[in-house]
């Protein structure tokens, strides 16, 4: 799963490059940065892998999520609909621009469920936001459909699925614009970074200049850029992209070890009748990170996930974690924060301080998610499969 297992000589090399120059940011000092550009080589070689016309590195996944919000013109009074299954940075990134996140419920697919989505638009809905949890995708073809029937914008979070594809094309390319995480964990890292990618030049250019404090970037120095709007400081450094570099030529090598090692767990556990799998909108497409299958009941996921972590597997049973599934936001759903909401959205988010949400409940409460990872030997991917079966077998 995460690219920090195969880190080594190249990724050292790229830093190397600009540990030479001492130029650490990625704008400005022409002279003494010797023609090296990390950040732009790094958003050069984001876009033609993944077949898109613009890239925009940021700090975070997060910021980028943020940067594209605030670049889609969405802010207080706007409805944003992501799923009740995510990464806490959904509704973060939201409340940065002031507007309004509204959950909304996940299928099999551990994504957006289509007519849940529709069902919650209301005339405040200005972005439909599916999340491509776990390295797979959302069903893009019914989103797009509901996004052009109630003219919304769809943004892409591939945070989780760098790589992956739907129906031939970039997951995070298919919306109006999407984004990726190259946070330690993630496909691809760069210690800490993120991107945007859109088709839209205008778009690009918002997100270009809001993650550097609304410089436009057409100066011939930064002090001589204007600035048509504020911004924030999400940018990513040399040192950040020079490691993303190096991470994105291995891109291909990861999927494929990736995709191999997830077919010999999922044939394996193929074998036990009470399994069955997370459905993928387009299976060829998924960047296998994660194996997720169901059990028939909560219980016995619960005990399955257990047996597994006693056996030396991991497994993520989300029902019960803190950072990605809703049941246990205590902090979003007391509207907790540390300065105070606009008045409106505080009296919008009262709701889920009782809200329940019973049909996601009884997906994610049935649900095990088992990364895979890179540095596997052929050898140990055959120890752990049979552990896994043992270990799933002993819950039913
Ligand atoms: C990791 C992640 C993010 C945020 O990325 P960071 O780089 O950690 O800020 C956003 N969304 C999802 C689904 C993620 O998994």
């Amino acid at each position: 799963m995460p690219g920090f297992e195969l880190f080594g000589a190249e990724e050292r090399k790229e830093v190397n490059d600009v540990l030479e120059t001492g130029i650490f940011m990625r704008y400005g000092f022409d002279g003494p940065r010797k023609g090296i550009w990390k950040a732009k080589e790094l958003e050069q070689a984001i876009s033609s892998k993944l077949n898109v016309p613009y890239t925009q590195l940021t700090s975070s996944g997060t910021t980028a999520l943020t940067t594209a919000l605030a670049a889609l013109g969405v802010g207080a009074g706007d409805e944003v609909i992501m799923p009740t299954f995510t990464f806490v940075a959904s509704f973060e990134s939201i409340f940065s621009v002031g507007a309004t996140p509204v959950l909304v419920d996940v299928d099999d697919t551990l994504t957006l469920d289509p007519r849940a989505v529709e069902a919650a638009i209301t005339p405040r809905t200005k972005v439909i936001m599916p999340v491509h949890m776990c390295g797979a995708m959302a069903d893009l073809d019914a989103l797009k459909a509901i996004c052009e029937k109630n003219n919304l914008i769809l943004l892409e979070d591939a945070a989780q699925s760098f790589g992956a594809s739907y129906k031939g094309k970039a997951l995070g390319s298919i919306g109006h614009a999407g984004i990726f995480s190259f946070d330690f964990v993630k496909t691809v890292t760069c210690a800490e970074g993120g991107a945007v990618v859109t088709s839209d030049k205008d778009l690009y250019l918002k997100c270009d200049a809001y993650s550097d404090h609304g410089h436009d970037h057409l100066g011939v120095d930064r002090g001589a850029d204007l600035h048509p709007f504020m911004g924030q400081n999400f940018r990513i450094s040399e040192l950040h992209a020079a490691v993303g570099l190096a991470q994105v030529r291995k891109l291909d090598k990861f999927l494929a070890i990736q995709r191999s090692t997830k077919k010999i767990f999922k044939d394996a556990l193929a074998s036990i009748p009470e399994v069955s799998f997370r459905r993928l909108p387009d299976e060829a497409g998924d960047s296998a990170t994660f194996l997720g299958f169901f059990l028939p009941e909560e219980n016995q996921a619960r005990a399955a996930a257990a047996a597994m972590k006693a056996a030396g597997l991991a497994a993520f049973y989300w029902f019960d974690n803190n950072w990605h599934y809703i049941r246990n936001w205590e902090h979003f759903k007391q509207s907790a924060t540390l300065n105070h909401f606009a008045p409106g959205l505080q009296q919008a988010l009262e709701l889920y301080k009782i809200k329940q949400f019973p049909v996601s409940d009884a997906i994610i409460s049935r649900c095990i998610c088992t990364p895979i990872n890179l540095g596997w030997s052929e050898s140990e991917i055959k120890e752990r499969a049979d552990k896994l079966v043992k270990a799933v077998k002993s819950a039913l």
